[in-house]
């Protein structure tokens, strides 16, 4: 049986070899330069992103990045058909996922459905940081006017 699927998106590529992001402290990985979050806008305030697996010439059908939101921080609010899986690895935070608002502290995992509308944000003082799992291919993310959002009820789901 085949499965196109399962194949790296590009299996030749050169140099493309299996290697290890070594934590060298306080959420740098060696080798790994931080980047700006976005450049196009100013939908957000304090996040930073690091582009672990993806962008360095390997191949897989998914990226892997750590983003970090400052104190008072937040991600866009966007929506996108790709989804995302959010990792937890430091601090704690806030996720707007639809119409609900969760908790997110280390260990969590939160799964963001195709077409959600989304953003992470950052309340407290001490830095919220997350691996954030996406299709390499991926279509690009659709700001959301938070007015247009006004009608939805917010909740927080504890
Ligand atoms: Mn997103």
């Amino acid at each position: 049986m085949t499965s196109t699927t399962s194949q790296p998106l590009d299996p030749h590529l050169p140099g493309n070899l299996s290697k290890l992001f070594r934590h060298s402290g306080e959420f740098r990985w060696q080798g790994v330069i931080p980047t700006e979050y976005k450049t196009d806008d100013s939908s957000f305030q304090g996040v930073s992103r690091q582009v672990l697996v993806g962008e360095n010439g390997e191949s897989p059908r998914f990226h892997t990045r750590y983003f970090e939101v400052a104190g008072g921080g937040f991600t866009t609010l966007e929506q996108h058909q790709h989804e995302h899986v959010v990792v937890v690895l430091r601090g704690e935070g806030l996720a707007l996922v639809g119409s609900e608002q969760v908790r997110l502290g280390f260990g969590d995992v939160l799964y963001v459905a195709p077409d959600e509308v989304h953003q992470l944000r950052n309340p407290g003082s001490e830095p919220f940081g997350f691996l954030c799992l996406v299709n390499a291919e991926r279509d690009r993310p659709r700001p959301v006017d938070p007015n247009a959002l006004s009608a939805c009820e917010f909740r927080p789901a504890e």
